[in-house]
């Protein structure tokens, strides 16, 4: 008897089911609109003069994870747009086969110079295709769109451990065109400008 009421509900089922609009979309010729933090890939950003933002500071490849970061710092030499010295990194590498897309690579960096892009998904058929290269980092600077968080915006979101001074990074001076900008339409680039999100 169980086995006829069963069978009876799952035949209303089936039955219900046939009929009701489907929720799946033709994917790729229908896209979903992205949720607001919505992110796929890094990149690297230069400062307004075309500086590598990048001090190779380490900080971001000593917090990962899932370690799939690998830098080579270069120590501190003299910028060819200020001639002061400071901080470089020679190589810059990030395997994406293995992140988590936990971001704390981005929330640690201190002066904004990794960011998440918001670019459409890129299939690969190879592993090869998922390291991001220090010159694909920063050609993605240039034309992806960037997601939503930089390391200002993801620290200033951190709740202060009680008693603890509020999570921030160390005031930076603003630009015009600022490192912390971001837009669906703009690429990652620092030249674009920074919109509040929605
Ligand atoms: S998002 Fe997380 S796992 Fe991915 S590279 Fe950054 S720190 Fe590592
Ligand atoms: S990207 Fe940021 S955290 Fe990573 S090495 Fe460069 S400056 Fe440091």
């Amino acid at each position: 008897m169980n086995y006829l009421t069963d069978s009876l509900h799952a035949l209303a089922t089936s039955l219900r089911n046939a009929f009701r609009a489907p929720t799946t979309v033709e994917f790729p010729d229908v896209i979903r609109p992205r949720p607001e933090r919505y992110r796929t890939t890094f990149a690297l950003l230069n400062d307004e003069q075309g500086d590598q933002l990048c001090i190779g500071c380490l900080m971001c490849e000593r917090i990962c994870p899932s370690t799939v970061i690998a830098i080579k710092a270069a120590g501190k030499r003299e910028s060819p747009v200020t001639g002061k010295k400071r901080g470089y990194a020679d190589d810059f590498v990030l395997d994406l086969s293995a992140c988590i897309y936990c971001e704390l690579c981005v929330q640690v960096c201190p002066v904004d110079a990794i960011v998440m892009t918001r670019a459409p998904e890129v299939p690969t058929f190879s592993r090869e295709d998922l390291v991001l290269t220090m010159e694909r980092l920063y050609a993605n600077g240039v034309d992806k769109p960037r997601a939503w968080g930089d390391g200002t915006r993801l620290m200033a979101m951190q709740e202060p451990a009680p008693g603890a001074a509020p999570a921030h990074h160390a005031p930076k001076a603003p630009t015009p065109s600022g490192p912390s900008a971001h837009t669906d339409d703009k690429p990652a680039s620092s030249a674009a400008v920074r919109e509040e999100p929605q």
